[in-house]
């Protein structure tokens, strides 16, 4: 043979099914595996390797030219690349949303990658298009709870869509936007729609000389984002301060009115179900009301928040949310599904036809293509994690699940009100808190140095490696004037315990006193 026929065997094999009893696969993925267990299992967040060093790795922008092994890759790959990982899965990072995953999740990885079905068209997803309408279903009952007969109408209609699955948050919010602006700028006798005639033709129709959306000023930087893809202007987001961590609804009727006179159409206001920063819940019965006033969409962001409706305990918590015209889900955050699972449903089932898209040779007319409303193209089979989730852990799962985060943040709360070094700045609503380094022992709060402090410690800990806090700037109740430094907290890991959280504090405590800042305040 040639060296080209023998390089092409070689390549046809590595797309022929492995055998059952071919071993070196086996030991390729059990040395996987092991590994990967083993890095999980380590309490360390992450090496203290710099960013800069690792960046030597990856430094080579040549292609390689020569085939290599897989077992001398996997090799490749574990030292260059996983050591270098952040452990999302150690009980003490606890600074973000993404966290531990239930194990299933891995087995069912290797169905999704081994299937490999794209979900934009039936013709290469089949089956996987109905589960995805069902889960879609199944968030949609979560939130707007309608009758058995209104699913068994909508939930596999053609001419109907529950709500999109998508990416994430940020998508999903784009997605409800779009949907807003279409439904707003629509067609009619005399103009063929925004869809097809673009934004300036339709402000022009209809005698807006802007569109504006109202939103806190805790609303996530995704909003920005769409309204600039949209062609609105992020300006156009009209963020209002809220001291108190939640929108004012009688703020927002003002702000509203007040843009209308001008001639700027409210598009949307969005209220927030879980804020990113501090996990507040804005009056959402209130603010669905402004919207009915303003005659505009009104969309309720709850990323974070909305698997709390799982919890009967607390769903109250939520209380207006089924008043929205649309609602994002990230199955990601608090379902406990792998990245890459955001979600928005629509109250009305007729709404994403706002969007709707025909091509000739994929999504034709009357096909039940998820693609036609989504704003994705290809796309994977994640809605199978969540169906698994759903069904492996149940409503009742999912309660637990909610109810002990939002448990263990109350209780975190208590241990840093009761530490003579800290100060709770936001109390925790659902799992998130935010609080500082602010001993009682100090006289008047010099606010720029305990910035100074705070800002320090956060990041000499994240050093370490040993643990992880987020920081973030924020108003208060207590400081309305200017933002201040704090450290933000995400109880999201199951596997948190006390102990933990014990053991941050003290981390904490130990740099913030060796700090030559502190010196000085005291
Ligand atoms: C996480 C989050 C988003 C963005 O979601 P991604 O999945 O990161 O795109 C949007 N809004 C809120 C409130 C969030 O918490």
């Amino acid at each position: 043979m040639t060296r080209a026929e023998a390089s092409l065997a070689h390549l046809y094999k590595v797309f022929t099914k492995p055998e059952g009893n071919d071993s070196r696969l086996l030991q390729i993925e059990q040395h996987l595996s092991d590994n990967l267990a083993d890095f999980l299992s380590r309490h360390v967040v992450a090496s203290n390797t710099s960013l800069e060093d690792i960046e030597h790795h990856f430094d080579d922008a040549a292609l390689p030219e020569h085939p290599q092994f897989v077992s001398e890759h996997a090799e490749h790959l574990l030292e260059k690349l996983v050591s270098n990982s952040v452990n999302t899965y150690s009980p003490r990072f606890i600074g973000h949303m993404t966290s531990a995953l239930p194990y299933f999740h891995l087995s069912l990885a290797k169905l999704l990658v081994g299937l490999n079905q794209n979900l934009v068209k039936i013709e290469t997803s089949k089956a996987f298009t109905p589960l995805e309408r069902q889960v879609l279903g199944m968030m949609h009952q979560l939130v707007y709870e309608q009758n058995d007969e209104f699913y068994a109408q909508y939930l596999h209609s053609a001419r109907h869509s529950l709500g999109a699955f998508c990416s994430g948050g940020t998508i999903a919010n784009i997605s409800a936007l779009w949907v807003a602006r279409n439904t707003l700028l629509k067609a009619d006798t005399e103009f063929r729609g925004v869809q097809r005639d673009g934004l300036a033709a339709g402000l022009q129709h209809y005698g807006y000389k802007k569109l504006a959306v109202l939103t806190s000023q805790r609303g996530h930087y995704s909003l920005r984002k769409a309204m600039d893809v949209l062609g609105l202007g992020r300006e156009q987001l009209i963020a209002l301060p809220c001291p108190d961590q939640t929108l004012d609804a009688e703020a927002v009727r003002q702000k509203g009115r007040e843009l209308q006179e001008q001639g700027i159409k409210v598009m949307a206001i969005v209220g927030i179900a879980g804020t990113t920063e501090t996990g507040h819940v804005d009056p959402l019965a209130e603010l669905a009301e402004v919207a009915t006033e303003l005659h505009c969409h009104f969309h309720v962001d709850a990323a974070w928040g909305g698997a709390t409706l799982f919890s009967r305990n607390h769903a109250h918590l939520l209380n207006g949310i089924k008043l929205a015209d649309s609602v994002t889900l990230d199955a990601h955050k608090q379902m406990y599904v792998p990245m890459g699972a955001g979600m928005v449903v629509f109250k009305d089932p007729q709404a994403s036809n706002a969007v709707r898209h025909h091509a000739q040779y994929i999504l034709r007319e009357g096909s039940k293509d998820l693609g036609a409303t989504s704003l994705e193209g290809s796309r994977n089979g994640m809605a199978m994690m969540l169906y698994a989730s759903l069904h492996i852990f149940g409503r009742e799962g999912y309660q637990l699940l909610i109810d002990q985060s939002i448990d263990k943040a109350r209780r975190f709360a208590v241990m840093i009100e009761d530490h003579p070094d800290f100060e709770l700045t936001t109390s925790p609503h659902l799992c998130l808190l935010t609080y500082r380094i602010r001993p009682a022992a100090f006289q008047s709060p010099d606010n720029e140095k305990l910035d100074m402090l705070n800002k320090a410690v956060q990041k000499q800990q994240r050093e370490a490696g040993n643990s992880f806090v987020s920081r973030t700037r924020l108003e208060t109740k207590d400081y309305p004037e200017t933002p201040i430094t704090v450290f933000r907290v995400v109880l999201a890991n199951p596997l948190t315990t006390d102990e933990d959280l014990h053991a941050i504090l003290d981390e904490q405590a130990q740099l913030a006193r060796a700090h030559k800042i502190w010196t000085e305040l005291s």
